[in-house]
């Protein structure tokens, strides 16, 4: 079961961060690529020939918010507005949006793919979002070190 979101689906852009449409939605560059043996619609960008199954995007399974909700408050912490402006805005416990993007941390690549997707937000507003867990303490450079292929992206 996949929680109700209006999140634009997994299958409207490219999840490969080394690709030229990463993140960037109505390309046309998407398309079905058959079944996983368990039945999972798998696609294929046809820009970067990556494959990719209709679940890559589910990050945050079985959490108590949607997973709209949590995209959505990582996007206000990326366009710099304080975790209390976020509670305030979003009712959502500052201590709770720390441990999302905590666990966001450990899915970087899938995770700026859906901000990308939805939000328009620059690598520099990105950036500025992880450094509130201290994931990339250096500026630059740790983008390559990160693209280790995800697994499920392959
Ligand atoms: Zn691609």
């Amino acid at each position: 079961m996949m929680e109700q979101t209006t999140l634009v689906h997994p299958s409207a852009f490219c999840w490969n961060p080394s690709c030229a449409a990463y993140g960037k939605v109505d390309q046309g560059n998407i398309r079905r690529f058959g079944r996983t043996q368990a039945g999972t619609q798998r696609y294929q960008c046809r820009t970067c020939n990556g494959t990719f199954v209709e679940t890559i995007g589910t990050v945050f399974y079985g959490r108590h918010h949607t997973q709209e909700t949590i995209i959505e408050c990582l996007a206000l912490l990326a366009e710099r507005n304080s975790l209390a402006a976020i509670h305030r805005v979003k009712g959502v416990k500052e201590e709770t949006v720390l441990a999302w993007l905590r666990l966001a941390a450990q899915h970087v690549e899938r995770i700026e793919a859906l901000l990308l997707a939805n939000y328009r937000l620059s690598r520099a507003q990105l950036d500025a979002m992880w450094t509130y867990v201290g994931h990339k303490g250096e500026k630059g450079g740790t983008r390559s070190r990160m693209s280790a292929a995800p697994s499920g992206a392959a």
